[in-house]
């Protein structure tokens, strides 16, 4: 039934809802464990670093990881890391899965994103002011991870937390 405010009044907000199974949790000894860094600069986050990709990529290899995400900041470069970071000769590695991704940076707060292939990172960066609900869709639609950067910190991010895959925990430079 719908009331003179338009307001659907047939059912109650605030009964008790029933949650689906959840997922089994990750088996700590199935599978294989891989090491990664989803949060590092290079010289294309033009106030963060000025290190090389090569630099970086042998420090991750050195440090025995498996995966690395180059998430340079993506308004030094209005959206448009798919021509900087993502088309830099030297974003590729014999050892390291590169993930595709950045540091979406708005004035909202910071949030990465990480993609196992290339996407439309300039749409998500010229949808950052728009609301969470598109935001959200537009995210499941590129198929994208989307994580929430340093919660505690500078420039945490402002947007709902029922868009995000997951919460960066820890951070740190070196
Ligand atoms: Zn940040």
């Amino acid at each position: 039934m719908v009331d003179a405010m338009g307001q659907n009044s047939t059912g109650n907000p605030y009964a008790e809802v029933k949650l689906g199974s959840l997922p089994a949790p990750a088996s700590i000894s199935d599978g294989v464990w891989l090491s990664g860094d989803l949060h590092l600069h290079s010289r294309h986050s033009t106030e963060s670093t000025n290190n090389p990709l090569p630099k970086i990529f042998a420090f991750a290899e050195s440090m025995g990881m498996s995966f690395v995400c180059v998430t340079d900041h993506d308004n030094h470069v209005q959206g448009d890391v798919a021509n900087n970071t993502w088309a830099d000769p030297e974003f590729k590695s014999d050892s390291l899965v590169l993930l595709y991704g950045a540091e979406w940076t708005t004035t909202r707060g910071h949030g990465n994103t990480f993609s196992a292939t290339p996407y439309d990172h300039q749409l998500f960066y010229d949808i950052r002011d728009q609301r969470d609900t598109l935001i959200g869709r537009v995210k499941n639609e590129l198929g994208l991870h989307l994580s929430a950067n340093h919660p505690s910190g500078k420039d945490h991010f402002g947007y709902s937390y029922d868009i995000i895959n997951s919460i960066e925990v820890w951070n740190s430079a070196l």
